[in-house]
Formats: structure tokens, C-alpha cells, sequence
């Protein structure tokens, strides 16, 4: 068996991957959702990034596990804070679009140092959130390649 040609073929099934293939399923939450209830949210649908939409769903921020503990340390009343306060907001969103390649989603994630990426849909009106790319799914990825070549 050539080790040259696995490499090619590799290579070129890594370059195919596409974000649509391997993203998850966005949570969503409001803008006047308070920082209590998005805490509650977080854990309850288990993910570690909630995107914040506005009355018609589309994006406007994203709340971190850190941006709710960074909140929380001080001795505010977390029932009376809005997320749309302590998210981080359009236009300093990082985001892919589901025809993407997988690489070029995961150079976003370590160059902008975040852990999750909303896969977009920009509209005249807005930005739909269609789906959620996050390190798990890059993980997940690597491993596919990894059982498609029998590695
Ligand atoms: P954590 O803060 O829990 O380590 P992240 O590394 O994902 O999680 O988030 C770091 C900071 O970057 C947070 O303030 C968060 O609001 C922000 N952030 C997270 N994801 C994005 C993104 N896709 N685009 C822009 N900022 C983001």
C-alpha cells in the first residue's frame, strides 16, 4: 500500500469536509431573557454557547460559559440583568455558513479563540441561525477521516 497515495486521498477527503455535515443544532434565547434563566437554559439544553436572537429570530449576540460566570461574581441580582447587557454582539460575531469548509470553520475557532462558531444565513432583513459549529464537532470530524481511511 502506498503511503503517498494515502496521503492524497486524505488530504482530498479532508478538504470535502463541510460544516453542514457536521454541525449541531443551535440554541437560541432572547434578548431580554434574563442572565438566571440563560444560566438555567445553558444547563438544561447542555451546550456552552447560547446565541441571542431579536423578536424575529434573527442574531444579535453570543453568550459564553464565561461571560455568565463573569456576571455572576459580582453581586448583582441576576434576575434583573438582560443577556442583550454582558452578551458579545453583532458586528463582532464570528460565523461560517453551512457550504464551508470544515478547515476554514476551524482556523475561525482557533484564530478568534472562541468555542463555538453560528452557521449563518444572511437575509436582506437579518441573519437566520441555521445551525452551531463547535470544537466537538471539528473533533468528530477528525475522527470520521480517521475510521473513512481505516487509520
Ligand atoms: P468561554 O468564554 O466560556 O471560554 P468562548 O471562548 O467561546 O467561551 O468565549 C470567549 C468570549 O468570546 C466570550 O466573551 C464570548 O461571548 C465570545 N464569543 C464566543 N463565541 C463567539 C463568536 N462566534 N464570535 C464572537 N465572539 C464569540
Amino acid at each position: 500500500y502506498s503511503g503517498k497515495k494515502t496521503m492524497a486521498t486524505v488530504t482530498e477527503s479532508m478538504m470535502n469536509l463541510k460544516v453542514k455535515d457536521f454541525q449541531s443544532v443551535p440554541v437560541v434565547v432572547a434578548e431580554n431573557m434574563t442572565v438566571y434563566d440563560a444560566i438555567c437554559h445553558m444547563f438544561l439544553e447542555d451546550v456552552g454557547t447560547l446565541f441571542v436572537v431579536d423578536d424575529h429570530g434573527f442574531l444579535q449576540g453570543v453568550l459564553s460559559r464565561k461571560d455568565l460566570l463573569r456576571t455572576s461574581i459580582g453581586s448583582q441580582d441576576l434576575t434583573k440583568i438582560p443577556v442583550h447587557i454582558i452578551m458579545t454582539r453583532m458586528p463582532n460575531i464570528v460565523y461560517c455558513k453551512k457550504n464551508d469548509s470544515l478547515i476554514l470553520a476551524a482556523k475561525k475557532l482557533i484564530e478568534r479563540q472562541v468555542d463555538s462558531l453560528p452557521v449563518i444565513n444572511e437575509k436582506e432583513e437579518g441573519i437566520e441561525i441555521i445551525g452551531r459549529l463547535t470544537k466537538t464537532n471539528i473533533t468528530k470530524a477528525f475522527i470520521s477521516l480517521a475510521d473513512t481511511h481505516d487509520l
